[in-house]
């Protein structure tokens, strides 16, 4: 609660004067011990994120927990190549930046990817001297547990991370709206964005809202179908459909609609969904209850839209222990406005709609009518085209002919109400 919100901060800002003194090698050498210290312990991480999370074993062992450690490992090296500009000017002066860290600021972060953007946030802070009070998402806590147990086991000087858990309303709160806190990094829905930035206006906080998508994936008649559906069939259900990048809006140019749908409904009706504990599971469970239900409600609505479900369409039973737990089947939808609600809204969930379109204006048009602009795919072999879209699409992101592949070194976030500010970089 505040309380534990304000002995964090006191904490921190008593580590920050001699955590900023170091040198940046000196920084990048604990960042590399925390990525270390991570990935000595993998099976337990894993374990912990898919108990969690409800996410596969194999999708946190290949995707979570190596990129949580490797986020330290890119700060620490970023920060050793980091540098300012000097400018020598006709006034025979010289010019030149220097950047200097901020103090205490702290890294709130969603259940969705819980390690994997919690470091994403932890590592650049520490890096560039900034001491840390961090908040991973009240329904995801362990893997965040499992850091601190590092960091005290490498020695990380004491109050430069803390870690404190609890709801949005009893830590979140508090901890954005105190005086001491000088930046604020946010992961998580649009809506609690708008809290955010509504409760820190007069503060002059810097921020940095990472928020939600409603993403299209665009499949010209041109494409390298087989590509193109592999693909497709992983930015629409990777993680349950549960990442801020996977693709809920898919629109296929006609021509190729009837064959592309029929493939992709084969495809998708062979993922194997079960306990996220077993290896060869592919689709595992929600986070919880409340967002299965969400999700659920969704599905209903898009019917009364008058949506056609493909495949899936309700809450998957499995049997034994499994009845207990919140999976939703993986759901194709088809036969809905690009306006109603089902495609407007965001889900993040496994739930993604097909529609047919006839040209690029079109597809734009239907594309860029959200609210948000996280990311987009498009798929063509035609080169002037790939171009053309990624100039007109309204989002921070525009992936041609692959998902989800992205340089650390690139700019990340969202356009729209996606987004203010970049992480990565
Ligand atoms: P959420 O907004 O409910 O919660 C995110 C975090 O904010 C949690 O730690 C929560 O406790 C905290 N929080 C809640 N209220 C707060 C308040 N008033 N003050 C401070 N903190 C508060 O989001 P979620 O349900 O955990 O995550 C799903 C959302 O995250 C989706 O909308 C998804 O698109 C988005 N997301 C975006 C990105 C991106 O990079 N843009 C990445 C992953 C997830």
């Amino acid at each position: 609660n505040e309380v534990d919100v304000e002995l964090a901060i006191e904490a921190a800002q008593n580590a920050f004067p001699k955590w900023s003194k170091l040198t940046a090698d000196q920084r990048a050498q604990y960042l590399r011990e925390l990525s270390r210290g991570i990935m000595q312990k993998l099976d337990l991480f894993v374990q912990a994120e898919s108990i969690d999370n409800g996410k596969p074993v194999s999708v946190a062992r290949a995707v979570d927990i190596p990129r949580s450690a490797r986020n330290f490992d890119f700060f620490a090296d970023a920060i050793t190549q980091f540098h300012g500009e000097t400018f020598r000017s006709h006034y025979n002066t010289i010019n030149y930046t220097d950047y200097s860290p901020l103090g205490v600021v702290a890294c709130i972060s969603p259940w969705n990817l819980p390690l994997y953007l919690l470091t994403w946030k932890i590592a650049p802070a520490l890096a560039a001297g900034n001491t840390v009070v961090a908040k991973p998402s009240e329904l995801t806590p362990m893997t965040a547990y499992l850091l601190c147990q590092v960091a005290e086991e490498i020695g990380l000087p004491k109050g430069v991370l803390n870690i404190v858990h609890g709801t949005g309303l009893r830590v979140g709160t508090p901890l954005v709206k105190h005086q001491t806190i000088k930046a604020i990094s946010f992961t998580g829905s649009t809506s609690t964005g708008q809290v955010i930035a509504e409760a820190t206006s007069r503060q002059f906080k810097k921020m940095s809202l990472e928020m939600g998508g409603k993403n299209p994936n665009i499949i010209f008649a041109d494409c390298d179908f087989d590509k193109a559906l592999e693909n497709t069939l992983r930015s629409s259900f990777a993680n349950q459909g549960q990442i801020c990048l996977c693709g809920s809006r898919i629109f296929v140019e006609a021509s190729l609609y009837d064959k592309f749908k029929t493939a992709l409904v084969e495809k998708t009706k062979k993922l194997k969904q079960g306990d996220p504990l077993l290896a060869e599971t592919e689709q595992g469970a929600l986070v919880s209850a409340g967002h299965m239900d969400k999700v659920l409600s969704y599905i209903q609505l898009a019917q009364a839209e008058g949506g056609k479900i493909l495949t899936g369409g309700r809450r998957f039973e499995g049997s034994g222990e499994l009845t207990k737990g919140y999976f939703v089947e993986t759901t194709l939808i088809e036969g809905l406005a690009f306006d109603c609600r089902t495609n407007q809204e965001e889900i993040f969930g496994p739930v993604v709609t097909l529609q047919p379109v006839d040209t690029e204006d079109e597809v734009l048009r239907y594309a860029n009518s959200v609210r948000y602009g996280l990311s987009a795919s498009v798929w063509t072999e035609n080169l002037s085209r790939a171009h053309r879209m990624a100039a007109e699409i309204e989002s921070g992101f525009v992936w041609i002919n692959t998902w989800m592949l992205r340089d650390l070194r690139t700019l990340f976030g969202g356009y729209k109400d996606s987004g203010i500010g970049r992480e990565g970089g």
